[in-house]
């Protein structure tokens, strides 16, 4: 199963799950080759320094545990940042334990960045010294319709979240006593090579980590949607993932238009170069831009009434939820049950293919997320900070190489974190399909 962002149909919350496969080999696609050395078992393994956290509390300490040894199709990465996506929290505290098991500890991260320090016998496309990112899966079946089109994101098996994830498919054995896999809060990361993202020696690698999840989940719809010159893109929420949306969108040459809760993100809107900003709890500046918008990306991370936003777009525009409750999901029933037709959408990050894209355009365009480098041991702070609603849109990105180490004390208090709002049980979810069914502006 995956983490929260990764998708099976485009959203990847709900699993399968059948427990550790008994793969002993699997077929690369794209070769002949049959690899049979990489076993849901791993042969040798080692030892890293990881901040995991026992329970739902949130309350990070210094753990050691194992990952597997680097293998003939691995390589193995010196972590320098991980950056901390909001559903790093949802996950850690059990927001998606409605609809999916969990395992503590846990060690969340999906925004990786490092350098490459060895490379498996295999692998040809990364070498030693490489700057590397890793998103939020670190494998798929590869054998499906939606990987063979390059959608390991969508994979009709469901991809392995690069936490929590379970290794059913041979190429991200865990090592140790953990069932599931640990994400990158953590000094070394071991990924199969088609899991890796080769990141520009021209891009900062402390800003490379949110490309990886913030970045590709706003690039994906963004480029599914057609965003060209002259559209017009409103982005409702701006933390993480909307100031990267605001900064990709622009340049896709879209008109953007920040609709926010907080007139303190103003500036930040300004600066990431939005053409527009609304506030959402004003109803005369909600009422002119009614009917302006072709693509809304509402990135607000609990449960709210986003139907409301419905009013703002076009006659054919298209709302695409992106924040973790239970309206995502219903959205991700209702579309084909009306035969695409919703006009309230969900995506779930992107493929491998379009996470290699972003960073490349990034790099191209200078895109760069504002970022706030915290040592490991800040963050309780980060998680106290995103649970009430991230003031400065920041993206937060641990310094994992100059901070993570055996002799760091963590005695920061447990963060505090507010009552699960995000309704992600199956019978909300039910609910909320049946609502989203019965509303003439969603479809
Ligand atoms: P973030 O940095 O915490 O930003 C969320 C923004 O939402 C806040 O800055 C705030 O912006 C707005 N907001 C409005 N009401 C809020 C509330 N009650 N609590 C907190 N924020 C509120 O989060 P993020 O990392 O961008 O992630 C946003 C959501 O996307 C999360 O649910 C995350 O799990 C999800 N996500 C989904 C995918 C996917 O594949 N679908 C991938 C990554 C993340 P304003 O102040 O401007 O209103
Ligand atoms: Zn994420
Ligand atoms: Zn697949």
């Amino acid at each position: 199963m995956d983490n929260g962002c990764g998708q099976r149909h485009g959203t990847g919350i709900f699993g399968d799950s059948n427990g550790e496969s008994s793969t002993s080999s699997y077929r690369v696609v794209g070769t002949d080759s049959v690899v049979t050395h990489l076993q849901n078992k791993p042969t040798t393994i080692m030892e890293v320094l990881c901040m995991g956290c026992n329970d739902q509390r949130c309350d990070f300490k210094l753990m050691k545990l194992h990952r597997r040894n680097v293998g003939d199709d691995d390589i193995e990465i010196k972590m320098q940042y991980c950056g901390v996506c909001h559903s790093d929290l949802h996950n850690a505290a059990g927001h998606l334990s409605g609809i999916r098991k969990l395992e503590y500890p846990m060690v969340p991260g999906h925004e990786l960045a490092g350098i490459v320090v060895n490379v498996g016998k295999n692998v040809t496309s990364f070498k030693i010294g490489d700057s590397v990112g890793v998103g939020c899966m670190v494998d798929s079946c590869l054998q499906c319709k939606e990987c063979l089109a390059g959608k390991e994101h969508r994979c009709l098996k469901e991809n392995t979240g690069t936490y929590q994830g379970e290794n059913k498919f041979g190429r991200a054995a865990v090592a140790g006593s953990t069932k599931l896999t640990l994400g990158g809060y953590t000094n070394i990361m071991v990924v199969h090579y088609k899991f890796a993202i080769l990141i520009p020696k021209s891009y900062p690698l402390e800003m490379a980590g949110p490309v990886m999840c913030a970045g590709v989940t706003m690039y994906s719809p963004l480029s599914t949607y057609g965003v060209k010159s002259g559209s017009n893109v409103g982005i409702l929420g701006l933390g993480g993932l909307g100031q990267m949306g605001v900064r990709i969108a622009k340049a896709m040459g879209a008109k953007v238009t920040v609709i926010s809760s907080s007139e303190s993100k103003r500036s930040l809107a300004t600066k990431c170069g939005a053409d527009a900003f609304v506030i959402s709890s004003d109803k005369t500046q909600m009422s002119d831009a009614k009917g302006t918008l072709d693509l809304i990306l509402n990135t607000v991370p609990s449960y709210h009434n986003y139907v409301v936003y419905q009013t703002l777009l076009t006659k054919k525009g298209i709302q695409v939820l992106l924040g973790l409750h239970a309206g995502l999901a219903a959205a991700m029933f209702l579309d084909p049950i009306v035969g695409g037709t919703s006009r309230i959408k969900m995506s779930g990050i992107g493929s491998i293919k379009e996470t290699q894209e972003v960073i490349n355009l990034c790099d191209q365009h200078r895109i760069y997320p504002d970022v706030s480098v915290v040592p490991v041991t800040d963050l309780n702070k980060v998680y106290t900070d995103l649970d009430s609603s991230n003031a400065t849109g920041t993206r937060y990105v641990l310094d994992i190489a100059n901070t993570l180490r055996e002799d760091i004390v963590c005695d920061a208090p447990p963060p505090t974190i507010s009552p699960d709002t995000n309704k992600m049980s199956l019978g909300y979810i039910m609910t909320e399909l049946f609502g989203l069914m019965c509303c003439c502006r969603c479809w």
